[in-house]
């Protein structure tokens, strides 16, 4: 496997801690709204390299943190008179919802910031010990100055990029960041810790939660792969890495992975610009299984432009592999094709190289089909080909559902009923012989845009 790190800025060859075990970790939303579209490529990216990591034969744990306790949260509590939990839970529920309507595989661990704030007071007390953090009016703060690689992981400590982060004259240096942020008032949320009541900082989540949950015993502070949205690149994962690096004396993850923004209509998607886009809009209009394919095409370290052009360009391209597993219908799959395989995991082994693997599926769809053209009746072949669809559902989390149903799309369940009893009507009519009724019964669902079809496995229809 080869992984582009985007700390050492190029293509790397994979080597895992222990062979054959791979440990990841992504960062997981901030629970105070519906996930967006950004959450939604950041899943799915790091969905498909655990995917191909376990297809390629590790052994793979994969964590996704729940941050339940920040400002935003707070503000939400304050806005909607709810308390803390209730706003947590819900919005943890609807964001695995919508993850699994993507076909995201839930974490092995998904832990929660609440539920780790020993971890994160036992982190930062050793900060304090090592004269890497300090303690102002309550709040503690880590002492970036103190850390001789700090930046080295994004690179991006520019007087911009340093702008950004909110001036305090408090700090001793203008990159330094809040471990602890003690309690202001009796509204705040407050945690009891030996250095006072209060709450953890973002950053110290991650790696406190990394130490406690993910890392092997004889590297207690280290995992394999750490992922993320490259908005996160700076200042919050050269914070987790420093802070790992003071406490710990080890570096937070041998390799980095970022992917590319999501943006709609040229302008970055950001909820500071409000024009964010979430995942519960998105999967009223379209299918989960085709936003998926959609957003898994773009390779993961570009950009991604949501347009409806490609997204429809990008169904279609899903239709033709469902189109041929209809032509398989009732067909028991066999083993999937060496080849096939090899071509699959050569292309996603590179770096999650998808433009490559889904010109092998594309190639694959052609030639089944013209196979099948020329010779219906190729049974081995036949369950092959069908295996090597089960195999798209394992990798790429597509090609799983009943190919007619698939086609059966965007109709409503009033509309569906309406065609199950015609199809009844007219399975009655035949066997009592009235077969002009049938064809009556045949012809007013093809008005209704409906197609019927008489299989070994009784009537099917789909959407003309
Ligand atoms: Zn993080």
């Amino acid at each position: 496997m080869k992984i582009f790190d985007s700390s050492k800025k190029r293509v790397c060859d994979f080597k895992p801690l222990k062979e054959k075990r791979v440990t990841i970790y992504a960062c997981g939303p901030t629970v105070y709204d519906d996930a967006h579209l950004g959450h939604a490529r950041s899943s799915i990216v790091f969905d498909l390299l655990r995917r191909v990591l376990m297809a390629l034969g590790y052994e793979v744990t994969f964590m996704k943190n729940f941050t339940d306790i920040d400002d935003k949260i707070i503000k939400k509590m304050r806005q909607s008179g709810k308390s803390l939990e209730e706003i947590t839970s819900h919005y943890i529920r609807r964001y695995l919802e919508d993850m699994d309507a993507l076909g995201v595989l839930r974490a092995d661990i998904e832990p929660k910031a609440t539920e780790s704030l020993e971890a994160m007071i036992d982190m930062i007390e050793s900060l304090l010990k090592k004269g890497c953090a300090y303690k102002i009016d309550g709040d503690i703060y880590f002492d970036t100055s103190k850390d001789g690689r700090y930046c080295s992981l994004s690179q991006r400590c520019d007087e911009e990029s340093l702008s950004r982060i909110e001036p305090n004259p408090k700090k001793r240096n203008p990159a330094d960041f809040a471990l602890w942020k003690g309690c202001k008032d009796e509204k705040d949320v407050c945690f009891d810790s030996p250095f006072g009541p209060g709450r953890p900082g973002w950053h110290i989540e991650c790696s406190a939660m990394i130490k406690k949950h993910l890392a092997y015993p004889d590297t207690p502070c280290q995992i394999d792969i750490h992922g993320g949205g490259a908005d996160l690149f700076f200042p919050h994962h050269e914070n987790e890495a420093a802070q790992t690096r003071c406490a710990c004396g080890q570096e937070l993850a041998c390799y980095w992975m970022h992917n590319g923004f999501v943006t709609i209509s040229g302008e970055k998607m950001s909820k500071s610009l409000g024009n964010s886009f979430f995942v519960k809009d998105a999967l009223k209009v379209y299918d989960g299984e085709i936003l998926r394919f959609y957003l898994l095409s773009t390779h993961y370290r570009q950009n991604l432009n949501f347009n409806e052009e490609d997204l429809l360009s990008s169904k279609k391209r899903l239709d033709k592999i469902y189109r041929l597993k209809k032509r398989l219908y009732g067909v028991k799959p066999s083993q999937v094709q060496k080849e096939f395989k090899e071509a699959l995991l050569e292309a996603l082994g590179n770096d999650l190289n998808i433009s490559k693997a889904l010109s092998v599926v594309d190639e694959f769809v052609k030639e089944a089909n013209e196979r099948l053209d020329k010779n219906p009746k190729e049974k081995e072949f036949k369950k092959e080909a069908m295996a090597n669809i089960e195999y798209l559902g394992s990798l790429l989390g597509i090609g799983q559902k009943d190919a007619y149903e698939y086609f059966q799309m965007g109709i409503d369940d009033e509309t569906k009923k309406r065609i199950e009893a015609l199809i009844n009507e007219r399975k009655e009519a035949k066997k009592s012989k009235d077969f002009n009724k049938a064809d009556a019964i045949r012809e007013e669902l093809r008005q209704m845009g409906i197609a019927i079809m008489d299989t070994p496995q009784g009537t099917v229809w789909e959407k003309i």
